[in-house]
């Protein structure tokens, strides 16, 4: 049920390319209102639990429940329609569409799904809801812009407010402040901040002093699997993830 303080659940959550592994049975809990960071080497598999929550890809065995309901394997834009969201590792925003058009549409297609055929909801409403939205990111003001015309920075936040639009339960965030300058990543980190009241955050980064300020529990995955998870505090002085990761 919704009011269910787990979220979300996987259960043996195992993807495999050819030979490689890279997830190997992962079982994951994540609580509601929850903001968790995903650490780990490169290739250890973070991208690709996020492609598996959100229907880009298909797990090869396992499954995983989201508010206790089975939906492995489901296409991207129900998974979406289902409550859960995500920013991409390299920036995927339609660059020649205005910032506004661009939030409009994800509002658009978690109202109606993708069928034209389907009841429209008042216009008005729709930019009402981007508009919000904008202003959330940060990007009051900057509706009109093209995409393709924002900074970095704002396109990142861009692409949060693509995902918030879609009035997600949860959000996996992918490298968020990647290329960020430190400036950016301190707004970023605050954005982060005011949207994880509404919502419960997924977030894989690198920069660990983001991770460390924002996280209430960090996961580290190594090599598909799951090496530790805890606090910050327990993740800092924990000594096989000092060995993998943060000596590095
Ligand atoms: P991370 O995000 O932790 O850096 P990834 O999830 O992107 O790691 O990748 C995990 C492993 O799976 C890596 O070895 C990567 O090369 C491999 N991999 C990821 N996506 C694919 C794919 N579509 N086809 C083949 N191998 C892939
Ligand atoms: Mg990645």
């Amino acid at each position: 049920g919704g009011a269910s303080a787990l979220i979300l659940r996987t259960e043996g959550l195992t993807v495999r390319f050819g030979g490689l592994t890279a997830l190997n049975r992962v079982n994951f809990d994540l609580q509601r209102g929850e903001i968790r960071a995903i650490i780990g080497p490169n290739g250890a598999g973070k991208s690709t639990f996020f492609n598996c929550l959100t229907g880009v890809l298909r797990p090869s065995t396992g499954r995983f429940l989201f508010n206790g309901e089975d939906i492995t394997g489901l296409p991207p834009n129900w998974i979406s329609q289902k409550g859960i969201a995500r920013s991409y590792q390299i920036t995927n925003i339609f660059p020649n569409a205005t910032a506004i058009e661009n939030v409009r549409i994800a509002a658009q297609s978690r109202r109606h799904g993708w069928s034209l055929l389907t009841h429209h909801r008042a216009y008005r409403d729709i930019i009402e809801k981007a508009e919000a939205v904008l202003e959330a990111v940060g990007l009051r003001g900057k509706g009109d812009e093209m995409a393709a015309n924002l900074s970095h920075g704002e396109q990142r936040n861009l692409e949060i407010g693509i995902a918030l639009a879609t009035e997600p339960q949860l959000l996996c965030l992918d490298e968020p402040t990647a290329g960020m300058s430190a400036a950016e990543t301190r707004d970023t980190m605050a954005l982060v901040r005011r949207i994880a009241k509404n919502l419960t955050i997924l977030i894989v980064e690198h920069d660990m002093r983001v991770v460390m300020e924002l996280a209430q529990r960090i996961t580290v995955f190594h090599y598909g699997e799951i090496l530790a998870e805890g606090t910050p505090e327990e993740i800092q002085r924990n000594p096989r993830v000092l060995e993998v990761y943060l000596k590095t």
